[in-house]
Parts: C-alpha cells; sequence; structure tokens
C-alpha cells in the first residue's frame, strides 16, 4: 500500500490557515485527502511521501508539454529579469496577439486574460454589448468557470433540474444570488430540436449561446455529426452570438482547437489551459467587431495581471513547439493517445468490466456503464460513478494519476513507454476492482 503520512499531515497542518485547507475546491476531488506534490517533470509527479504518478490530471489540462517543460521555462526564467507587470503594454503582446490571429478559427483580434473564468465573464459582457440582449444560454453539464454568472447548471443534481427537454437554471453554489440566473436559459446539449425550441421561448432574448464545443467537462462527449453546424445556423437565424468556449479543447484537441477540427467558426472563443503550457494566461478571441465595442462602446475589460511579461513568453514559447514540424506533436499526441483508449478498451474486455473510453486522444474520459455512450450531462451522470471511483483509487496505488471523475489529459512527454506502464498498471488496476 503506498503511504501518503506526509500529505495527510500537511494537509492538516495547511486546513489551519489556508480555508478549506486548499487553493481551488476542485482539488478536493482526491483521495485520502488532497495530495500534496513536491515536483512535476515530464509525465510525472512526485508527491511528498515519495510516491511517483504518471499524471494523467496535468493541473487539469495546461500543462500540454508535460511538467516543467524545458523550451518554456527556459523562456519564462530569460525573461524574470525584465520584469513582471508594467499597468502597460509589453511588446511580447504584440507578436504574440499577431501569431494567435493568424491561427486561430474566427481571431480577427484576441484580448488576453488571466483565467478562464474571467476571460468568459468578458465573452458575456461583450455578447450583452453588442446584441443589447441580457440572456445567456447555456447547456447542461457543461462548466465556465465558477462566477455567479457561469456557474449554473454545471452539475446540477437531477431532482432539481426540471424535465430534460425543459431544464430549468439551478445554481451551483451556497452565495449565488438567485437573480442570476433570471439571465440564463438552460438547454440540454446535442440535440438541435431542444435548442431550435428554447431560441423559440426566448425569442430576441438571448444575447450568445455558449458551450464546450466537446463537452469535456460532462465526459469527453463529442458533438453529433451536424450539430455544431446546426448551433451555429440557429444563431444566425436568430441574431444570437455564438461563443465557443474552448479553454480544454483549445491547443489540446490540435492547434487551432475543436473548431478547426470540426470546421465551424464561433463568434467569440474564450482559450486558456494549453495555451500558456502551465502559466496563467486567458483569452477572447473573436470578430473584430465584437471585440471592437471595448474601446468603441467602452465595454470594460480589465485585470492586473493580464499580459504579463512570464505568460506572454511562455505562450510564445509554447506556440513555438507547438508549431513546429507542422503540427507534428498533435500527430503524436493522437497517436499516443489513441493506444492508450484502445488499450483501455482491451483491458476492460479482458477484465469483462462495462468501461467505455471515449472521447479525443489528448482528452478522453473512462465511464463504467452498460449502456451505449453518453451524449449529455443526464446521459453521463446516470453511469456508475461508485465504480469509477474504485477503479480511480486502483489507478492511484498501481502509480497512475486520473481525474477522479474519469478525465484522463494527455501530454506531449507520454511517450510510448509511458504509455506501456500506463497499460501495465491499469491491466492490474483493473484486476482489482473486476
Ligand atoms: N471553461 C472551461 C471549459 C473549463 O474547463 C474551465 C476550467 O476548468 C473554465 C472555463 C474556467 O477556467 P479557470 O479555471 O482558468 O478559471
Amino acid at each position: 500500500m503506498r503511504s501518503y503520512a506526509e500529505s495527510i499531515a500537511l494537509y492538516e497542518k495547511t486546513r489551519k490557515h489556508l480555508a478549506g485547507g486548499v487553493s481551488s475546491n476542485v482539488r478536493y476531488a482526491s483521495v485520502p485527502v488532497p495530495l500534496f506534490f513536491a515536483r512535476g517533470e515530464g509525465a510525472r509527479l512526485h508527491d511528498v511521501d515519495g510516491n511517483v504518478h504518471i499524471d494523467y490530471v496535468l493541473g487539469n489540462g495546461p500543462a500540454i508539454l508535460g511538467h516543467a517543460p524545458k523550451k518554456v521555462i527556459d523562456a519564462v526564467a530569460a525573461s524574470l529579469g525584465e520584469g513582471q507587470l508594467f499597468a502597460a503594454q509589453n511588446p511580447r503582446e504584440t507578436e504574440l496577439a499577431e501569431r494567435l490571429c493568424a491561427l486561430l478559427p474566427g481571431a480577427d483580434v484576441v484580448r488576453f486574460s488571466t483565467s478562464g473564468t474571467e476571460a468568459v465573464l468578458m465573452a458575456f459582457r461583450l455578447a450583452r454589448a453588442f446584441t443589447g440582449r441580457d440572456k445567456i444560454l447555456k447547456f447542461e453539464g457543461h462548466y465556465h468557470g465558477w462566477s455567479d454568472q457561469a456557474y449554473i447548471s454545471a452539475r446540477p443534481p437531477l431532482n432539481e433540474a426540471g424535465p430534460a427537454d425543459t431544464p430549468v437554471p439551478v445554481a451551483g453554489s451556497p452565495g449565488m444570488p438567485p437573480s442570476v440566473l433570471g439571465d440564463v436559459a438552460v438547454c440540454t446539449w446535442n440535440d438541435l430540436d431542444l435548442l431550435e425550441q428554447t431560441l423559440e421561448r426566448h425569442r430576441g432574448q438571448i444575447a450568445a449561446v455558449i458551450m464546450e464545443p466537446i463537452m469535456v467537462n460532462g465526459g469527453a462527449i463529442p458533438p453529433a455529426p451536424g450539430y455544431l453546424e446546426g448551433v451555429r445556423a440557429l444563431c444566425d437565424k436568430h441574431g444570437t452570438l455564438f461563443i465557443c468556449d474552448e479553454v480544454i479543447t483549445g491547443f489540446r484537441v490540435g492547434l487551432r482547437g475543436a473548431q478547426g477540427k470540426f470546421g465551424v467558426t464561433a463568434d467569440l472563443s474564450i482559450y486558456a489551459k494549453a495555451v500558456a503550457a502551465g502559466f496563467p494566461l486567458a483569452m477572447v478571441a473573436g470578430r473584430r467587431d465584437i471585440m471592437d465595442t471595448l474601446l468603441d462602446k467602452g465595454v470594460m475589460h480589465g485585470g492586473t495581471y493580464n499580459g504579463n511579461v512570464q505568460s506572454m513568453a511562455a505562450a510564445l514559447a509554447a506556440l513555438d513547439v507547438l508549431e513546429a514540424d507542422d503540427g507534428k506533436v498533435y500527430r503524436d499526441l493522437e497517436a499516443r493517445g489513441t493506444e492508450l483508449m484502445q488499450g483501455l478498451s482491451a483491458l476492460a474486455r479482458k477484465h469483462k468490466l462495462p468501461v467505455l473510453v471515449q472521447g479525443m486522444p489528448a482528452i478522453f474520459q473512462t465511464f463504467f456503464t452498460k449502456g451505449p455512450a453518453p451524449r449529455n450531462y443526464r446521459e453521463s451522470a446516470a453511469c456508475d460513478r461508485d465504480a469509477m471511483l474504485a477503479f480511480h483509487a486502483a489507478l492511484q496505488e498501481e502509480g497512475v494519476r486520473s481525474q477522479q471523475a474519469g478525465k484522463w489529459f494527455l501530454s506531449t512527454a507520454h511517450d510510448k513507454p509511458v504509455i506501456e506502464e500506463t497499460l501495465a498498471a491499469a491491466d492490474r488496476a483493473m484486476a482489482k476492482v473486476a
């Protein structure tokens, strides 16, 4: 049995002075306590008890190049002596913005922010200012950060969520004023008829439809064929903006994100996480006429740390690696991820476990279900969570760290030997839970 004695002791000590013992509630999804790590290197994390973990959490997505990627670290180290923040522009912002606009679908211009949560708020404000409408339509099971405006129906208890064809908005946290629910319409994802009905019910009121183009937070569920194109057409018909939240999918499922993969272009897109390979950077990218409201209509967007020197240096260095050899990094990532997904499915068959592996090679999900592949939040919520938790714990014991809810993020540091080691560990973990 692995020992977590040091993590447990540190957690108890930390709780005395750091509220709840963690800096983000998401970190409670860990056994036996929120773990403490001493360092990360490539595909591996070393915890304070000396346990080594092959890491498929990757900071919940950003570490696309693995932990402490040399080229990014070197670039950031070289920038440290220049200072951090000037309450003014630095030339790296110009270069990064130019490169991102040349790359990303629909990005006439970008604006930098620091976290995905903030960038979502900026997109909401832009959409409202541009359309003169107040409501945002979002989908059940999609996570767009923890703000009052966005943390709605992200993981609602089904007994509070209303019927599937007319879900009601559910606040995700105590402390959120009920008034925010009035500005949100909620819909079930991956069903164009339902979206059309919902837009009709709120005709002339919806400023924007926001979604994760691949529903990663609800189970790495891909859009049904034609769904994104249909959403695009419905948004155009209703004069509603289409916002793609590519905080996870951006720079992960491909250099041009999910929009590049599926050939659909949103009006506004949000990127964060992998864009700076572990350093804090988020942004809204989109149509010039909408983004121009920041200047023309005085739409407020601020942020002390936006565009800071080190995040810019990190993103430029990460882009150099990601763009090299015409996207070879992504072809390798897809090959490794496919090998891992297929390997896990084969092991599940061997151990007669009802494991479904679904998603994209760089971000996928393991579900325990005998049913068909889930297409939306309610179907993914019906999968066997207890079996998933048991598998997660068994994997951790065997040296593999996946997300407790069943998500697996890959990095370029997960090479063939790491994948083989992972599959051998998964074989032992499945034998334990079978
Ligand atoms: N949008 C999506 C799709 C996310 O997955 C997340 C975070 O996981 C966010 C927004 C919020 O980003 P942040 O945690 O940087 O505030």
